[in-house]
């Protein structure tokens, strides 16, 4: 069960950190430093990574009963630090509503992978057809330490997504949150300590890149949410290591409006993905295609509800859009706009980013005479602008929808359900909405892979999403004799 990993040759194990530099961290609405933090030496790292190794299989061996019974005490520590890690939250984005959002989401979330998983690792043995003498069954055997990455967009969310499954399949987990908000991890490692079983087995390395980069080589699966150019440094450097890599990269969610679909409905479901924690997610929609015919309707309704939406400034309570919570990104959005702009785009509503009190603030933005010459329709954008280009048939929507590096999710809006899902079939994307958008963030039921450039591994989502934490063992038993030698 486990073990530390050989050292291979030719590592691409980047130079250990033995002194390491604190970290100052950026207020997303004050602009700001006003925290800071020191990520381990790895020689910490490795004794982190150790200790919770040597405790995994005690915890392996407490039985899955006992093991969702501690989580669910970890669901209840979480909400007994609400206000703790609300608070920490909001200051790493700029966010309260949401905030309290990732909590609840991530408390029902343990409660439901405890309920469902008894039923999703339940193994039966049955007869081999091939060889009737043999009874087939198998083991499941949980990697021993699972490493999971996370992204700056959803801090808690993120930072738990896989950890949870993991848990409960029987690792140890040890994960490491964005150096951009990492304030929430002070209160998380609370919560968890507060469940002296939990905290045996499962930790929270703070850290920035090289603290990331340094952790994949010790860990026997890496689950590593964020861009698709460290997505790859990660794959290369797992492969390096053996180390499974699960990747949940980024996206360029399109969403195709026909011309039959209810473009009240449709403004509204795209709207509130694509400005969804000001655009700040994965799988925001981040282009619209819509039928020439409805097209005008839809843009006069996509802008007259843009127009409604405030920013969280200055009552960090009230609005719904937040701050742009890394500010190198409030530039690539800017540089986005520009740049269409440049080559013929028209903004309907919004603009680039606004600086109130040092954040960095992007109303909603609703783009017309766009196309796939222009970074606003090809490049992640990850704010709350809207793009919207015309087809005239559905074959040249999918095919505008297919022009591109990414495959995470999307949408299409039609008169019929029927309708969408034909066009649905033919996009090439892990996650289809069908009128709606964002689907895939409200339910974790249905599996999905990731199709191109937005990511690797098993499904993170549905029955998978527990099972890809284990390894299947096959095991065969012979109730006749075995063949003869010769
Ligand atoms: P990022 O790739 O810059 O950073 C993600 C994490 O990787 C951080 O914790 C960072 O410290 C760490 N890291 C950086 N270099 C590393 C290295 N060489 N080795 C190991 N770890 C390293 O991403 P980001 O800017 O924080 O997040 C935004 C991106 O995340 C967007 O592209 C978004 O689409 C994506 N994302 C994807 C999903 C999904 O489920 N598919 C969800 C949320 C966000």
């Amino acid at each position: 069960m486990g073990g530390a990993r050989a050292p291979i040759e030719r590592m691409a194990t980047p130079q250990p950190i033995t002194s390491p530099q604190k970290i100052a961290v950026r207020n997303p609405r004050t602009g700001k430093s006003d925290y800071e933090f020191t990520p381990p030496t790895d020689a910490e790292l490795a004794a982190q990574c150790q200790e919770l190794r040597a405790a995994q299989p005690a915890w392996w061996a407490s039985g899955l009963e006992a093991r969702c019974a501690v989580m669910c005490r970890f669901a209840d520590a979480l909400e007994t630090n609400r206000e703790a890690l609300v608070a920490a939250l909001a200051a790493d984005t700029g966010r309260v509503a949401i905030a309290t959002g990732e909590l609840v989401s991530v408390c029902r979330n343990i409660r439901r992978w405890c309920e469902r998983a008894p039923g999703i690792v339940a193994t039966e043995e049955f007869p081999s057809k091939m060889m009737p003498t043999l009874r087939v069954g198998h083991q499941l055997v949980p990697y021993t330490l699972v490493g999971a990455i996370s992204p700056w967009n959803f801090p808690l969310a993120l930072s738990l997504i896989d950890a949870i499954p993991a848990l409960i399949a029987g690792c140890a987990v040890i994960i490491k949150p964005s150096e951009v908000t990492p304030r929430c991890a002070e209160p998380l490692r609370k919560a968890i300590r507060s469940v002296p079983e939990l905290a045996k087995v499962f930790d929270v390395v703070p850290g920035g890149r090289d603290t990331g980069a340094q952790l994949v080589p010790k860990v026997d699966v890496i689950c590593f949410t964020g861009s698709v150019a460290t997505g790859r440094k990660v794959a290369v450097a797992a492969a390096e290591h053996f180390v499974p890599a699960f990747l949940e990269l980024g996206g360029k969610d399109p969403a195709i409006v026909l011309a039959s679909a209810d473009l009240d409905r449709a403004s509204d479901g795209i709207l509130r993905s694509s400005c969804l924690a000001s655009g700040q997610a994965c799988l925001a929609i981040e282009r619209v295609y819509v039928h020439e015919s409805v097209h005008d309707r839809l843009v006069d309704l996509l802008v007259e509800k843009s127009k409604r939406f405030r920013l969280v400034y200055p009552d960090i309570n009230s609005g719904e859009i937040g701050p742009i919570i890394f500010e190198k990104q409030a530039d690539i959005i800017d540089e986005h706009l520009d740049e269409a702009v440049k080559k013929g785009a028209v903004i309907r509503c919004g603009g680039k980013s606004l600086n109130l009190g040092g954040g960095r603030y992007v109303p909603a933005t609703v783009v017309t005479d766009v196309d796939h010459t222009m970074k606003l329709m090809t490049e992640e954008t990850f704010g709350p602008v809207t793009p919207v280009m015309k087809f005239r048939t559905a074959d040249e929507a999918i095919e505008l929808a297919n022009d591109t590096i990414f495959g995470l999710s999307g949408a299409v809006f039609a008169g019929t359900l029927e309708e969408a899902s034909a066009v649905a079939e033919r996009i090439n994307a892990g996650g289809m909405s069908l009128n709606d958008a964002g689907l895939t963030r409200e339910t974790y039921e249905a599996e999905k892979n990731s199709f191109g450039f937005s990511g690797t591994g098993g499904s993170r989502h549905g029955d998978a999403g527990l099972l890809r934490f284990f390894r299947k063992k096959a095991m065969l038993g012979q109730t006749g004799a075995p063949a003869k030698l010769g």
